[in-house]
């Protein structure tokens, strides 16, 4: 309990407010005040990795250097089955710059027109570092698994939510609450897992 009482104040890594938001849903009940990096005026930072989990490393440790607070970074994806797992650590630059979800949309669904095996996956990776240079980073992940639809459904979420079939609930994540997609999307379970790290003491 001692050592959980001294994370009340964090800097998530990112300026996705859809990110964000689910993010402090999940936190929320540790009481936990989880700040987006914009508020300290941290720049995005390249994201050149190869690996999802290097990739959130590189931007926790950034903003921990920058607010010497501890951070919080997530980098996620979807990987598509019959692109060979793309547009995977690319996902948020799929269509190249400046980053659109409108045109990422539009790219996935080109791709995959001719493509008959519509499975695909998001894959999230949580990182929590104590301080810029931590040795031993806290990593959690998820993944959650669907199909990609040609035509968009729902206003909720963002990326490629509308997209995004699971098939056992007739629903995308788009059509999904917020508190629905929470608690079965790859970053909710990526989430519940810190949640469980931190409350035990771990931090
Ligand atoms: P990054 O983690 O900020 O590098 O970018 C992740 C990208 O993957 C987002 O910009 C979206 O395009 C996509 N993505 C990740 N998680 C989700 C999700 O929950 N819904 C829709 N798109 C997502």
């Amino acid at each position: 309990m001692d050592k959980l009482q001294k994370l009340q104040k964090l800097v998530i890594a990112s300026n996705n407010a859809g990110k964000i938001a689910e993010i402090n849903a999940l936190l929320a009940p540790l009481a936990i005040q989880a700040l987006s990096q914009s508020v300290f005026n941290v720049t995005e930072i390249d994201e050149p990795h190869l690996t999802f989990v290097e990739n959130a490393l590189a931007k926790a440790r950034h903003a921990s250097r920058c607010t010497k607070l501890p951070a919080l970074a997530d980098d996620s994806g979807i990987c598509v089955a019959a692109l060979n797992g793309a547009p995977g650590v690319h996902s948020a630059r799929y269509a190249g710059e400046p980053k659109s979800d409108e045109r990422n949309n539009q790219k996935l669904i080109e791709a995959l027109k001719k493509q008959t095996n519509r499975n695909a996956y998001y894959y999230c990776v949580i990182v929590l570092v104590r301080h810029a240079d931590d040795p031993q980073p806290i990593i959690v992940d998820g993944s959650w698994q669907g199909e990609i639809i040609d035509e968009q459904r729902g206003q909720g979420g963002f990326g490629y939510d509308p997209h995004f079939l699971l098939p056992e609930l007739g629903k995308t994540s788009a059509e999904l609450t917020a508190e629905q997609k929470n608690s079965m999307s790859h970053r909710g379970q990526a989430l519940a897992q810190l949640v469980e790290i931190l409350r035990a003491g771990k931090f």
